[in-house]
């Protein structure tokens, strides 16, 4: 199998069909394959996922648990969201550092015997075989996968940028921040800063954070050009708390810009690939699923191959088991993210004046810890019925 692609999507693939007995070779542009960001969270969903790979223990000992989505408007609580809401002793999110993530990856894979072949910019695909940037081909493989990400050339690509992306740092943990929470400051929706504890690196104990600073697109330039000093006034008067992280930003470019698009392909399997992950489906990470459902697309697509010996067959089954739970959170995350991330005033007031106060009645919170656990859908369960169901015909 040839895997285009190194991210979270690309290495679960590799090390679950390797542990299935498949010849695995991945494929990335970078000379040395490297996460490019900040820090994520693994909700429950995708723990699940990464305790079938064999990783579960190895990033709960590096990542940092949060029991609940905290954020205020003013003086108004407009989101908070726990995750035991779903019951007592329900799991939690795991917030790990993207460092942490992929090294852990990169060597399970590696140690399961997937061969890393990188500095290979992939621009097309057909007939089993991958053409890269310098005009040179691949091997033939039985099945390419389409793991590039959000703006893979082997996928339609997104029709345009969201209006808003953030602008990401990973810092030392610092201020007076619950350690425990994704922490959330709002000005209407077209403000919006965030502090999220993200464990630590495997060789370096210092806990971290992840702070972001949600910008539109546009304003990426004026951003650029203005003093950073400005900039900083602009954070500390929305929320004067992040002064100790602030502190630790000496230049612009401590800050990555991060754009988000958002494009789900109507089938994962086009005549010369499969896609996963970001490839198959990308939006803002606003509900944070994006990592999830790319473990939960390498898982189904391993299940899939594992059980069904026609090629055409598992293919159909793996997109069957996927699009109905990668439906639901597209369209979740299509709805709520204007009442984070926009211009407009009235999604705002909706959110502070009616969505905030209703999600704090019954059956408000478990519903929405349901979303953000990401089992809206119950996507395992849905894997584990038909794996049950396959062997027992
Ligand atoms: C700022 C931000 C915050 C996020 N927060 C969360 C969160 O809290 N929780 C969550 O679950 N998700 C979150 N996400 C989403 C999550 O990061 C993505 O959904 C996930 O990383 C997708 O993984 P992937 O493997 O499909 O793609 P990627 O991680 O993008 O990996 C793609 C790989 O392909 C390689 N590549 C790309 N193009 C080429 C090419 N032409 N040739 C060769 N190689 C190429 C890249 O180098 C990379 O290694 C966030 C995303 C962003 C941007």
């Amino acid at each position: 199998m040839a895997i285009a692609g190194c991210g979270v999507a690309g290495l679960a693939c590799a090390i679950l069909l390797r542990a299935r007995g498949l010849r695995v070779v991945i494929f990335d542009r970078l000379e040395r394959p490297a996460p490019i960001g900040s820090g994520l969270i693994l909700q429950p969903v995708g723990l699940r996922v990464l305790d079938a790979i064999g990783l579960g223990d190895s990033m709960r000992a590096l990542g940092a648990p949060i029991d609940r989505l905290y954020g205020k408007s003013g003086r108004h609580v407009v989101l908070d969201v726990r995750y035991d809401a779903l019951g007592k002793g329900a799991p939690l999110g795991l917030c790990v550092h993207r460092g942490a993530l992929f090294e852990t990856f990169y060597s399970a894979a590696l140690a399961a015997g997937a061969v890393i072949d990188s500095g290979r910019n992939v621009t097309a695909t057909s007939g089993g075989r991958l053409t890269f940037a310098d005009g040179r081909e691949s091997a033939c493989f039985d099945l390419v996968i389409d793991a590039l990400g959000m703006r893979s050339p082997l996928s339609r690509q997104p029709e345009a940028n969201l209006a808003f992306g953030a602008l990401w740092a990973s810092l030392d943990w610092a201020g007076p921040f619950d350690p425990r929470a994704l922490e959330q400051r709002y000005e209407a929706a077209r403000k919006m800063a965030g502090v999220l504890p993200i464990g630590r690196l495997p060789a370096d104990p210092t806990p971290k954070a992840a702070f972001f600073w949600s910008l539109r697109h546009d304003r990426c330039a004026a951003w650029v050009s203005q003093s950073l000093e400005a900039w900083k006034d602009e954070v500390r008067a929305l929320w004067p708390a992040t002064e100790p992280l602030l502190a630790q930003i000496a230049s612009h470019s401590d800050l990555v810009f991060a754009a988000y698009a958002h494009r789900t392909l109507r089938s994962p399997v086009s005549r010369h690939c499969v896609h996963v992950g970001d490839a198959w489906h990308c939006t803002s990470p606003q509900l944070g699923q994006g990592a999830n459902m790319a473990l939960l697309d390498a898982y189904a697509l391993a299940l899939a191959l594992e059980r069904q010996d026609d090629l055409a067959l598992a293919l159909a089954e793996y997109a069957r088991l996927r699009l109905w739970h990668i439906r639901l959170y597209q369209a979740a995350s299509w709805a709520f993210t204007p009442a984070y991330q926009s211009d407009s005033l009235a999604m705002a007031w909706v959110r502070d004046r009616v969505v905030a106060p209703l999600a704090r009645v019954w059956p408000g919170p478990p519903v929405l810890a349901g979303l953000v656990a990401g089992q809206w859908g119950w996507p395992l369960a849905a894997l584990q019925a038909w794996a049950k169901g396959q062997s027992g015909q």
